[in-house]
């Protein structure tokens, strides 16, 4: 221990004070000891360096003589400390006989105009981290819309023909993994040009929008019904059997009266082509299946549902 005892609890205060540097030194300027913020300031390893060594400015090595011969002058020096950077210290020197004592202390007035300036900038960046949240949630917003409106028919609402086709082919491979049964529908409003000639386009239109509205109605979640093109419609039902694609198909062409899409009382009827998913059939396989399925019902009379049989693929388009 470098200092008297009597000192003890004056020193033990020094040493452990948080924002006070305090450092003793011999008669020949090498440091003897540094409190906890010295060393965490300056580096563990300070105790033994000259203390000339720990400022920026070598100058300053003449001040030890000074200091101790005017030892109520207040100097300030600067200090590289273990980040690398400089900090100024307002120092005092204490001299006895054996030892010189030194007391640094920061620019109290800089300190605080640093910590506020630092508040504020702080603030500046908490509103613009809150402004760039707020824009991040905006833009996967937008991001969400953009995709939502690239998959949907805007005319009818229902998904697009290009969604579907990527659709499609998710669900055909976990109908296979499963081991479980897809149907397809496709389904044509009959006589369509008619409709549009006699009623005009507009009219036709609230037609698709009425027949669309009634199929996403009357299907299940998991199911998938999609604006094919025109007046065509495709409808994906997973794990379903023919039967039951052909009880719905029947269900929606006999709803169709009822609804009086015209509000004319003129009648809107539709055919359906049916298709279930053969083993190791791809998507154009079931497609091509059901639409010849519906070319079926056209030639046969149209307003029907019409099973594929495996078959199928090999009519020609009706259209
Ligand atoms: P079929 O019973 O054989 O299916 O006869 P169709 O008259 O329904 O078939 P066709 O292919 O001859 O005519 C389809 C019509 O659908 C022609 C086209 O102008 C019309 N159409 C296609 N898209 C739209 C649309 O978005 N709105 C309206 N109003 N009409 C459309
Ligand atoms: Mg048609
Ligand atoms: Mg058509």
């Amino acid at each position: 221990m470098l200092w008297d005892t009597d000192q003890q609890p004056v020193l033990d205060y020094l040493v452990n004070q948080a924002s006070v540097l305090f450092m003793v030194l011999d008669r020949h300027g090498i440091i003897r000891q540094v409190n906890r913020f010295g060393s965490l300031l300056l580096g563990p390893d300070t105790p033994g360096k000259p203390f000339q060594d720990i400022l920026i400015d070598f100058h300053h090595a003449f001040l030890l003589d000074s200091a101790v011969s005017c030892s109520d002058t207040v100097h300030l020096l600067d200090f590289v400390t273990l980040s690398g950077n400089t900090q100024t210290y307002h120092c005092f020197f204490y001299s006895t006989t054996e030892q010189i004592l030194v007391f640094g202390h920061l620019d109290v007035e800089e300190l605080e105009s640093l910590s506020s300036e630092l508040l504020s900038v702080n603030q500046e960046l908490n509103n613009l981290t809150r402004e760039l949240n707020k824009k991040n949630r905006e833009l996967a917003r937008a991001n969400e819309k953009i995709l939502a409106l690239s998959r949907t028919d805007h005319l009818t609402g229902l998904v697009n023909r290009g969604y579907f086709s990527e659709r499609i082919e998710q669900m055909i491979s976990l109908a296979v993994r499963k081991s479980h049964p897809l149907s397809l529908i496709i389904t044509d409003i009959d006589q369509f040009k008619i409709i549009n000639d006699t009623f005009g386009h507009d009219a036709g239109d609230r037609v698709l929008q009425g027949f669309a509205e009634l199929m996403q109605t009357s299907t299940r979640a998991e199911d998938l019904v999609a604006r094919f093109g025109g007046e065509e419609f495709i409808i994906l039902l997973p794990c379903t059997e023919t039967h039951e694609a052909h009880a719905y198909a029947e269900r929606i062409r006999l709803a169709l009266p009822e609804k009086d899409l015209l509000r004319n009382g003129h009648p809107v009827s539709a055919s359906f082509g049916v298709s279930q998913l053969l083993p190791n059939e791809k998507s154009a396989g079931l497609i091509k299946r059901a639409d010849t399925a519906l070319y079926r019902a056209k030639t046969s009379g149209r307003n029907r549902t019409v099973i594929a049989t495996g078959n199928d693929t090999q009519l020609s388009n009706w259209q």
